[in-house]
């Protein structure tokens, strides 16, 4: 991510990982911060599974995570992992047996914890299937699942036990020679999640996949993550995320991405900035939001849209905007491109029109983007 030299209070210094690749992603490194989400239909329904993880690509999922418990599900991803337009991460617990299959099944990426896995001939049988189909293995250490020997060390789940049930299993995969890795450190608690990622941070230089895991649902679920992995992030911890919602995957991935996007570590489709609304309002704030909202979701270039109630604000956030639309009064507001005014545009048409002029700015960019390549 490229430094701001003119407003350096908005920079965010990431913290130097290596690099791995989840088939075609790069995760680590300077590559973008991948948003990642997983399915929750039954997997070993290829067309159900392989159409919630094409909607999740559609709004911009890099990854999707396929639990894979059993054979029959192992057996779909074959032909999840060939039809999806993106890598797939088969999600396996202790059973060895399913990581080998996953691995030849096609996915990119294997979330299994060594220390889990059984006895030494299992873990190098996991490891040689990885290294053979090239997989990436997600040590994944939650809270909720510590190992008995480190609760009883620590008696509870804390940061350091976290941290040390990562460490043992990275030392696992170490020993195999084995180096494409990345961790992640979940808990449903902000605070002990939080802890136990900068202690991880620190103690390795892995690439992290950010969670907080067991969020809760759509509303509660996302405050969560955003305080959880907003800081975190912040702090430049991170190259990868999923937030974990009761909620359709589509909507993880659309949160996981306004978190992203209101830190300016990655921007997709249209950040509209609008104001809250109140009597001054010069047309329906809220209700035009919405409209616009699911009418620009196809879009997927980024750029900004400022749609601002009345001059209090209108004016001001235009000018940071690539297209405004502030509220005037006698049914009509103004438009302004590229931050100065433009034209005049009467209430009852402003949602076609915005739309209209944000597709025309979005094939623009595209068109310059293309002739600069
Ligand atoms: S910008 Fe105007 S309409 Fe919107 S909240 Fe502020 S004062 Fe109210």
């Amino acid at each position: 991510m490229s430094l701001n030299p003119v407003r350096p209070w908005r920079n965010i210094y990431r913290r130097k990982s290596r690099q791995i690749m989840v088939g075609n992603v790069p995760v680590g490194g300077d590559a973008p911060i991948s948003v990642q989400t997983m399915t929750n239909t039954d997997s070993s329904d290829v067309r159900a599974t392989l159409d919630q993880v094409i909607r999740a690509a559609d709004v911009g999922a890099d990854i999707v995570r396929v639990s894979t418990p059993d054979e029959a599900s192992t057996r779909a991803l074959k032909e999840i992992c060939r039809e999806s337009p993106v890598p797939i991460v088969a999600d396996i617990h202790f059973h060895y047996k399913r990581a080998i299959e996953a691995a030849e099944a096609g996915a990119a990426c294997l979330r299994i914890n060594p220390g889990n896995i059984g006895d030494e001939k299992r873990v190098a049988e996991v490891v040689r299937a990885a290294k053979d189909h090239g997989c990436s293995i997600r040590i994944g250490v939650n809270a909720g699942s510590l190992e008995k020997h480190l609760l009883e060390k620590y008696g509870e789940p804390c940061p350091e036990a976290m941290v040390e049930s990562a460490m043992d299993h990275i030392r696992i995969l170490e020993d195999h020679d084995f180096q494409e890795y990345k961790i992640s450190v979940k808990a449903s608690d902000v605070f002990l999640a939080a802890a136990a990622y900068q202690g991880i941070a620190e103690a390795t230089d892995a690439p992290i996949h950010l969670g907080i895991t067991e969020a809760g649902g759509l509303m509660a679920g996302t405050v969560k993550s955003a305080i959880g992995l907003g800081n975190l992030l912040w702090m430049g911890i991170g190259d990868t995320l999923r937030v974990s919602l009761s909620a359709d995957p589509v909507e993880e991935v659309k949160v996981g991405f306004e978190i992203l996007k209101s830190l300016g570590l990655r921007t997709r489709g249209v950040q509209i900035i609008s104001c809250p609304s109140c009597a001054r309002q010069g047309f329906d704030v809220i209700k035009t939001v919405e409209a616009l909202e699911k009418r620009l979701e196809h879009i997927k270039t980024p750029m900004s849209l400022s749609i601002i109630g009345c001059v209090v604000n209108g004016p001001g956030e235009a000018l940071m905007t690539d297209i405004g639309f502030t509220g005037g009064g006698a049914g009509s507001g103004m438009v302004y491109l590229a931050g100065k005014q433009d034209h005049k545009l009467s209430n009852d048409q402003m949602i076609d029109h915005i739309v209209e002029l944000v597709e025309k700015k979005a094939a623009q960019i595209e068109a310059e983007q293309a002739a600069a390549e």
